[in-house]
């Protein structure tokens, strides 16, 4: 994560004017059991998630990705268990009290169709009885925050605008009392692909801005690794297989299922999750053309690819375009070889 980066280890993180803006969510071996089914959808999980990170829950469809979503904000009850948000848990508290407490984006269903997008942001702060100027001032603030121009489409209906439209206006809707939770079930899967690289960004750097502490649910191993500070793998049957950081999954998948499940490209995957910066360069000897370049902020997969399209070595540039040195495609492969090695040694295999 670039900037201000996960507060590790906090229980609680506070906005400057002291309201709460993100607390820790603890699942504590929590199960549900659905009237009728013969096994549970959920037969006990357990994790933590800090406050301020996004824990990315991925795993194939039917695994209990938004039951367990829909256990933490209480639209399902439990049949074991307790959920504890900021250290207290959640299953003494009224349930629609707790889900005011509580962002929650779906997608495409998730508007008013009947209310105008500012009513739709100001939804939640209504039924919390604000003033009417606080609210004024408020849905000012999201629109800005999402990007989206007040006036242009605040007196609109959701079905006057785009997919990635109302998706931003899902998310400001969410945000718009503060809540220190955002639960979101696959907000962005309905858009198309450029447009969901978009909101993925803009959701980053939303989050760089407001810490919140969210889980993030997909059924996307790509997604989860962009967007998680830790992913959690689901298997079938609401198991937990791994919780780690993407790095972490990349590297070490905890068993046959998780390494399947992020794929066997998963070195080049984990070559995603780095810069160029992270490599050894060769020096530039200040004689050759400085190109093909490639930006040192670039991810080595995309350098990769660009080393394996130019079939030489790139030039590396900085911010201002100037030549810091020259990236080979040995350099990238000694340090796939490092992972690989660093692999067997901690599952004991080779040397
Ligand atoms: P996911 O979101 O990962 O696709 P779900 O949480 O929707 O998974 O479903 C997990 C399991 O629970 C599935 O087997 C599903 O059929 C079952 N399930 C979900 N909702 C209900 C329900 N309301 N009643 C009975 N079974 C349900
Ligand atoms: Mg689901």
């Amino acid at each position: 994560m670039p900037l201000p980066g996960p507060r590790r280890h906090a229980t609680s993180t506070s906005s400057p004017t002291g309201g709460s803006t993100a607390l820790e969510l603890e699942l504590r071996d929590v199960a549900k059991r659905y009237p009728g089914q013969r096994e549970p959808a959920i037969p006990g999980l357990s994790l933590t998630v800090p406050a301020g990170e996004i824990c990315a829950l991925v795993g194939p469809s039917g695994s209990g990705k938004t039951t367990a979503l829909r256990l933490i904000n209480r639209m399902v009850a439990p049949t074991g268990g307790d959920i504890l948000l900021g250290g207290r848990s959640v299953l003494d508290r009224p349930a629609n009290e707790l889900r005011r407490e509580i962002g929650y984006v779906i997608q495409q269903i998730g508007l008013f169709p009947h209310l105008t997008i500012a009513d739709n942001v100001a939804a939640v702060p209504r039924l919390l009885g604000w003033s009417r100027d606080r609210i004024a001032e408020r849905v000012a603030e999201l629109f800005e925050l999402i990007g989206l121009d007040a006036g242009e489409i605040g007196e609109r209906y959701p079905a006057q605008l785009s997919g990635g439209q109302r998706q931003r206006v899902g998310v400001a809707r969410a945000l718009a009392a503060d809540p220190p939770l955002m639960l979101m079930d696959e907000p962005f899967g309905a858009i198309d692909p450029i447009n969901r690289t978009r909101l993925q960004d803009e959701f980053l750097r939303l989050q760089q801005l407001v810490g919140k502490t969210v889980v993030f649910v997909t059924h996307d191993v790509d997604e989860a690794i962009k967007m998680g500070d830790k992913i959690a793998i689901l298997r079938r049957g609401g198991v937990l297989a791994q919780y780690a950081s993407p790095d972490e999954i990349l590297r070490r998948p905890a068993d046959a299922f998780v390494a399947e499940f992020v794929g066997a490209d998963r070195a080049l995957k984990r070559l995603g999750l780095r810069s160029v910066a992270d490599v050894a360069l060769e020096p530039w000897d200040g004689v050759r053309a400085p190109e093909p370049s490639i930006p040192r902020g670039a991810n080595l997969r995309d350098a990769l690819s660009e080393l394996l399209g130019t079939g030489g070595d790139l030039v590396v540039v900085d911010d201002h375009g100037a030549a810091v040195g020259v990236l080979t495609l040995a350099a990238v492969s000694a340090l796939i070889g490092d992972d690989r090695d660093d692999e067997h040694d901690r599952h004991g295999v080779g040397a």
